[in-house]
């Protein structure tokens, strides 16, 4: 590509700078940054494209936590509880989703989060019950759009979960394996589903998947009150204690949502036991 991107207005390095440009390299990486002028000495054969003052320019934005196959969903049993639409909405549509279909609902959902300034994405996907196949549409989809994806793949093995989104900690840790040695520059790391849709064989199973292969491990945690009263109930302890009960916070740990969670869990989480939150 090898252009200089001259901006009157721009968001970087935390703050607004004007008359500030940036080289893309032919690797389409930015391979200078700064005031135009000095950005301009150092690069004088590099062609020029110019955004003018009413135009703001700002690095591009990151979603952190996506179910893209859920624009599928959109307008429809929005007012419906979480359990009936998850039962009736969710599991009735995306269970039967084939590969070639979940390549054209990515090619849709990373084409419009593009065109609203979304350059990454952290996408925790499911449809792994059957293999591998659904899970490369999505990086074939990531590819061909060209936004950068994080595919945390779903480890779910709870007997109320689809088939299609089902499989058994062994066939988790195979199929991974597989995926990350057929695709070695993708980012594809791991996503034990939550407490409620991974039994503790399986949470186990990852938190040595993640050590191994040094991958992170994102996972839901007490999104509603039903979590946590479904935790208290089945493990006698709330979520987040209970997934620390198996080692689950590391490093490499992204939590998600943790929306239902005390001043003493917030402080345990906070101690730096995981990587960062991602709360929607
Ligand atoms: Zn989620």
């Amino acid at each position: 590509m090898n252009e200089l991107i001259r901006c009157a207005r721009a968001i970087a390095g935390g703050r607004q700078r004007e008359d500030f440009a940036f080289v893309i390299g032919d690797d389409g990486a930015i391979s200078d940054a700064g005031d135009y002028a000095d950005v301009r000495g150092r690069n004088s054969a590099v062609s020029t494209r110019a955004f003018p003052a009413d135009r703001l320019i700002v690095p591009g934005f990151v979603n952190g936590h996506s179910h893209a196959y859920q624009i599928l969903l959109r307008g429809w049993a929005d007012d419906w509880g979480f359990d009936r639409w998850r039962k009736d909405a969710l599991y009735r549509v995306v269970a039967r989703l084939s590969s070639d279909d979940v390549y054209w609902v990515f090619v849709a959902a990373f084409s419009e989060m593009l065109a609203a300034g979304i350059t990454s994405v952290a996408e925790f996907f499911y449809l792994n019950g059957s293999g591998n196949a659904h899970a490369e549409s999505v990086l074939r989809a990531a590819q061909e759009t060209g936004i950068r994806l994080v595919l945390a793949r779903a480890w779910m093995d709870a007997v109320h979960a689809p088939e299609a989104f089902r499989e058994t900690p062994d066939d988790a840790v195979a199929r991974t394996s597989a995926l990350r040695s057929a695709y070695p520059s993708a980012a594809i790391c791991i996503a034990p589903h939550s407490l409620h849709a991974a039994s503790e064989t399986m949470l186990r199973a990852a938190v040595d998947f993640s050590r191994e292969n040094a991958c992170d491990l994102h996972v839901h945690v007490a999104e509603t009150r039903e979590d946590v009263a479904l935790s208290m109930e089945t493990f006698g302890k709330t979520p987040v204690l209970a997934l620390d009960g198996v080692g689950l916070f590391t490093q490499r740990t992204v939590v998600v949502h943790a929306i239902y969670v005390t001043d003493e869990e917030k402080a345990l989480l906070g101690r730096g036991a995981c990587a960062s939150f991602v709360t929607q």
